[in-house]
């Protein structure tokens, strides 16, 4: 029977991704799902008129981009936050005295993405002090794993005067003992229990504003790594913001959201169902709908690479005391994964060092061989320091790495400073883990740094820190490779590619229109290639077009 599209897109240069039909010219589109893919636009139209045709003159059409790690709502929260990627600790403090002078005495004063490799040191609080003396000074690392904070804050933590010892993280102190400002890792959530949990409808707003700056970028699908609790999480009731949004028609992208392992507690269910651990009403992986549904349990195994808290099994370069520390004792960090395993979710192991990835990995391998189940997809978020032997096994148990390309540029230098050369080739691993046959997705762990996906697929391809060196260069792919990781890929991390990832018929109409065809330029020019439109849902909701 004949049908009218809705929308047809034509005179594009369509990269489908998909391998049965890679190219194609045009795209009819009804009901928000993709109903044509093809050249013939009359015969995509089925005899009909469309409803809407847009003439894309020769732009090019892809699925929208899907960003598989990022932090929406932490990413909508720093937009009030002071800018802190800056060169020396002078500005830094120049850019905190500017703010104090315009908030209120007794107010926080919030700034994210210093990097103590760039100013040199972390700031410390007697500094803060001068230049806020009134002021609750919370300044975020760029790998949010660690923050710097005045004495205002230590004394209402009541640890002023001595570093108390904190499980999974650490208060620093100078030689004398006296806390110095800086809270690693796990001491972090005392500071965040002074100021969270937010209310919703600043949460809400958060959701909003950031989907908001997606559309622009193209991206269409999102995966948020981690709500609920622990030092990620911004409240305990942190989903309700996303529903909220969706009920006013502000949530701008399809979200998944990973729940974070803080977040489970015990559960009584019936022996036979194997549920020992999960969230309330048994609600897992998988519920929920094309717009909003709950992903992986997102568990902590160990810190940052350029914070030098994370897991190795050799020392930090330079640095011979110090290989990082597990965020909690392996045990029981083996037992959560294993359990959420046999509950039924999929489960998201942040692991950067090699030693926390032997414990991610042991873990899963251990789940599967004791609670076998099919295609579990299991993922380790960020795999940043990889041995070989590494790569292999993440293959042979079907897990995916979730890296971040854009880190090669804004915090590139940092890393291979933290690891020395003899570890370069393990960092950020993206060539080795698609030829071992392990599918690669695109992401950012925005807002750790900028999260737009042309930006990422830029360092994917070619790999340059900030001062121009080679990031482990030799693990660059193509523009090909890493457009198809920023859509199909991250879709089957999400374990949703039969819906989305790729232009094919039945799928959800989700697309983004480039200025030019980033396969086809040189790979210098990535980044600077823009976004024109953006389709959700079949629904033109960003143009640029003229
Ligand atoms: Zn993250």
């Amino acid at each position: 029977m004949p049908y009218a599209p809705d929308l047809l897109l034509v005179n594009a240069n369509v990269l489908t991704m998909d391998p049965a039909r890679p190219r194609a010219s045009a795209v009819a589109v009804a009901g928000g799902r993709i109903v044509g893919v093809g050249d013939d636009t009359a015969e995509l139209a089925g005899g009909a008129r469309a409803r809407d045709v847009l003439d894309l003159k020769g732009a090019t059409l892809i699925p929208g981009f899907h960003d598989a790690h990022n932090h929406m709502i932490g990413f909508g929260l720093s937009v009030t936050e002071i800018d802190l990627r800056v060169d020396s600790l002078d500005e830094l403090y120049a850019r905190v005295a500017a703010r104090a002078a315009a908030t209120p005495a007794g107010e926080w004063i919030v700034g994210a993405g210093y990097d103590q490799t760039k100013t040199g040191a972390h700031p410390h609080r007697d500094a803060l002090d001068r230049v806020a003396p009134g002021h609750r000074v919370w300044l975020k690392h760029t790998s949010s794993h660690m923050c710097a904070v005045n004495s205002l804050v230590l004394r209402d933590l009541g640890i002023d005067a001595a570093a108390p010892h904190v499980d999974g993280g650490r208060v620093a102190a100078d030689a004398a003992g006296r806390p110095t400002g800086l809270m690693e890792e796990r001491a972090q959530e005392r500071v965040g229990d002074l100021t969270r949990p937010y209310p919703l409808a600043l949460l809400t707003d958060a959701v909003a504003t950031a989907g908001e700056t997606y559309l622009r970028e193209g991206l269409t699908s999102v995966t948020e790594a981690g709500v609920g609790g622990g030092w990620v999480g911004q409240s305990p009731v942190e989903l309700a913001a996303y529903v909220a949004a969706r009920e006013q028609g502000r949530l701008h992208v399809r979200a998944e959201l990973m729940v974070i392992s803080d977040a489970f507690h015990a559960l009584t269910a019936h022996p036979s169902d194997g549920i020992e651990i999960g969230i309330d009403l048994g609600l897992r992986t998988g519920f929920g709908d094309d717009w909003l549904r709950l992903g992986p349990m997102k568990v902590f195994t160990d810190g940052s690479l350029v914070g030098r808290t994370a897991a190795m099994s050799a020392p930090y370069d330079g640095d011979p005391g110090n290989s990082g520390y597990l965020q909690a004792d392996a045990g029981h960090l083996a037992r959560t994964i294993i359990a959420a395993h046999q509950a039924g979710w999929r489960v998201a192991a942040h692991a950067i060092g090699d030693r926390a990835i032997d414990l991610a990995l042991d873990a899963f391998d251990a789940a599967a061989s004791r609670h076998p189940r099919r295609d579990p997809r299991h993922r380790i978020e960020h795999f940043a320091a990889a041995r070989p032997d590494q790569v292999a096994r993440a293959a042979a148990l079907g897990v995916i790495p979730v890296g971040q390309g854009r880190f090669a540029t804004e915090i590139g230098d940092g890393m291979l400073a933290s690891v020395g050369p003899d570890r370069h080739p393990w960092l950020y691993r993206q060539r080795s883990v698609l030829d071992a046959g392990v599918v690669l997705p695109g992401s950012s762990d925005r807002p750790v740094v900028t999260g737009t996906p042309l930006l990422g697929i830029h360092d994917m391809v070619n790999r340059r820190t900030a001062s121009g060196a080679p990031f482990n260069a030799v693990e660059a792919i193509t523009a090909e490779e890493a457009l198809r990781a920023y859509t199909w890929g991250s879709a089957y991390a999400s374990k949703a590619e039969h819906v989305k990832g790729s232009v094919e018929v039945g799928k959800l109409a989700d697309f983004a229109v480039l200025s030019e065809d980033p396969t086809a330029v040189s790979p210098d020019r990535i980044a600077g290639l823009e976004v024109i439109a953006t389709i959700v849902d079949g629904v033109l909701r960003y143009s640029a077009l003229g």
